[in-house]
């Protein structure tokens, strides 16, 4: 928090070296009332001019946000508030307060207004979808044997899950945020829960998916949990690898922990993002091709398997395709 004294006769400022710094203004270097308004966007410098203003007239304390630019060129968001200080004879000779620099919490105000927006776009094309195939289903009511109802009732099947799956993501986005993601740990084969994540994309048949490795390997880890980490990456690797044919699966038991490994043949992953893609809401860029998602599945992911005490990563080369590993300790280890 950076405080100032404004000499509202004289525009000079007393501020504090964290008030200059941030502005932008290193220490030492002068820093007036003319000089903050120049810093501030067009677009709001007239609204923080009327409000001191305001503030000064009526002799109630002032407060905005506004964004500025600093020298350097980057933007900032700047929380102000003052407060109007008068003489004997009732007339105002100082603005004193203080500002902070707010730019983190606006940027992840506006990524969550984002968020809200892609959320309810993702919803809306099944459930718009499932809207049209019930529709239709109304006109077969008195047609129970009519050929198109199969058809209808695994479309309405197909957005059905759509809208599962999204519903899941964003509860377990929550359970996580609320510190309520619990684990129900068992010891199971790895080759259970290959099979289980596997068995969709296998029954589609669009995909070859191969097991190799050490499937008998046994984990300690919560089922449920861990078969979602492995549909996610398997889901990956069909989404955004669609002319890869071939997955391959693949775990490795050490002595102190299990590995496994989902690759893809896809067009893989720019170095520059992949240490963000497991944060949360981040999707990346792929050339104009869009594709559906939330950008939380591999944060869900990475948030399950560090509760396991275990690491999640990823291995990918432009054009050549991308593995997804993560491991579990070991219960004795
Ligand atoms: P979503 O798929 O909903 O966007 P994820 O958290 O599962 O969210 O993935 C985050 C981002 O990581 C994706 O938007 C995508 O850009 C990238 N990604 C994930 N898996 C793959 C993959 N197998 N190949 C290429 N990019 C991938």
């Amino acid at each position: 928090l950076g405080s100032y004294n404004r000499d509202l006769k004289t525009g000079k400022m007393d501020c504090s070296e964290t008030c200059k710094l941030n502005f932008g203004i290193s220490e030492g270097q002068q820093f007036n009332y003319e000089d903050l308004l120049r810093s501030i966007v067009p677009e709001h410098r007239d609204m923080v001019y009327q409000k001191v203003q305001k503030a000064i007239t009526t002799r109630t304390p002032y407060h905005s946000e506004y964004l500025i630019r600093w020298p350097d060129g980057s933007l900032h968001w700047i929380n102000a508030s003052g407060l109007p200080k008068y003489d004997a004879d009732g007339k105002a000779t100082h603005l004193i307060g203080v500002v902070a620099d707010i730019t983190k919490r606006k940027n992840y105000e506006s990524q969550k207004d984002d968020f809200l927006g892609i959320a309810s776009h993702e919803l809306k094309t099944p459930i718009t979808g499932l809207k049209g195939t019930i529709q239709l289903l109304e006109r077969f009511k008195d047609k129970a044997g009519h050929d198109m109802i199969p058809r209808l009732i695994d479309q309405s099947a197909v957005n059905l899950k759509k809208i599962v799956s999204l519903v899941d993501d964003l509860l377990n986005m929550h359970r996580i945020s609320e510190g309520q993601l619990y684990l129900e740990k068992s010891t199971f084969k790895a080759s259970k829960i290959l099979a289980s994540s596997c068995h969709n994309i296998i029954s589609q048949g669009t995909h070859q998916v191969y097991m190799t490795g050490d499937l008998d390997a046994p984990i300690c880890a919560d089922e449920q949990r861990l078969e979602q980490v492995l549909v996610n990456f398997v889901n990956n690797a069909v989404k955004y690898a669609p002319d890869s044919k071939e997955i391959n699966i693949v775990v490795k038991q050490l002595k102190n922990q299990v590995i496994v490994t989902v690759s893809d043949q896809g067009e893989g992953i720019d170095p520059a993002v992949q240490p963000f893609i497991f944060d949360r809401y981040y999707r990346a860029n792929h050339d104009g091709k869009s594709y559906s998602g939330l950008g939380l599945g591999l944060y869900i992911s990475s948030e399950i398997i560090k509760k396991h005490g275990g690491q999640i990563g990823v291995k990918s080369t432009i054009g050549q395709g991308s593995s997804f590993w993560f491991s579990i300790p070991n219960p004795t280890a």
